[in-house]
């Protein structure tokens, strides 16, 4: 005898059943955000997730979206190109529930930084200059992982880097064990904060 699904009538001798109803209408108890919004950096790519600016976003977004949906379901996936999650239930089905990702674009801290002219370190390189060029594409790789560099410009007596953050560049330094005369200098305010901007000589 063949069972008649009470939502939609489609028989058990035509399409799969879970207890009394058809695959289809199978009551399950999904709950899933009407969608996910972030802000994502039209300069860079790197998108602020859970508060923070980040590349490799696409794991951390379908964590983050599977994170808000709740339910009986045994595990879940999130497809990116579909912005649709896959559910599979205890019983083996398959559930698809849209969840629209909607990005916002924006310009993040870092690069509207750049995009300014800011930078709070100058590393004036002064000595060989070979041994200085080789350096600086030392620095800058080490340095592009923590902050960014603004400029960079090759004077008669040396190479300059201008760094977007002078901690970064005193981590480094120290890191290296280079020594470096520093300068530092008050060059303005900020909402109540005195700014300085620090030069590091070093010579090679
Ligand atoms: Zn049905
Ligand atoms: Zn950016």
């Amino acid at each position: 005898m063949s069972l008649i699904c009470p939502k939609c009538g489609k028989t058990s001798d035509k399409v799969a059943f879970i207890e009394a109803f058809c695959l289809e209408c199978y009551p399950v108890n999904i709950k899933v955000p009407d969608k996910f919004e972030f802000e994502q950096c039209t300069r860079c790519g790197r998108a602020r997730l859970k508060g923070e600016w980040t590349g490799h976003n696409e794991r951390k977004i379908k964590e983050l979206v599977l994170s808000r949906c709740r339910g009986d379901f045994e595990s879940a996936e999130y497809d990116m190109a579909t912005q649709t999650a896959v559910f599979t239930m205890k019983h083996g089905a398959k559930v698809e529930r849209f969840i629209p990702l909607e990005m916002k674009k924006t310009i993040c801290p870092q690069c509207s930084r750049i995009s300014g002219g800011y930078y709070e370190a100058i590393i004036q390189l002064r000595g060989n200059r070979a041994r200085m060029e080789r350096y600086a594409l030392m620095l800058i790789s080490s340095l592009e992982k923590k902050t960014f560099i603004a400029k960079t410009e090759e004077k008669d007596e040396g190479l300059n880097l201008y760094v977007g953050n002078s901690k970064a560049v005193v981590a480094l330094m120290g890191k290296l064990g280079v020594r470096a005369l520093i300068t530092k200098k008050l060059v303005g305010r900020e909402q109540g904060k005195r700014l300085y901007r620090t030069t590091f000589m070093v010579r090679l």
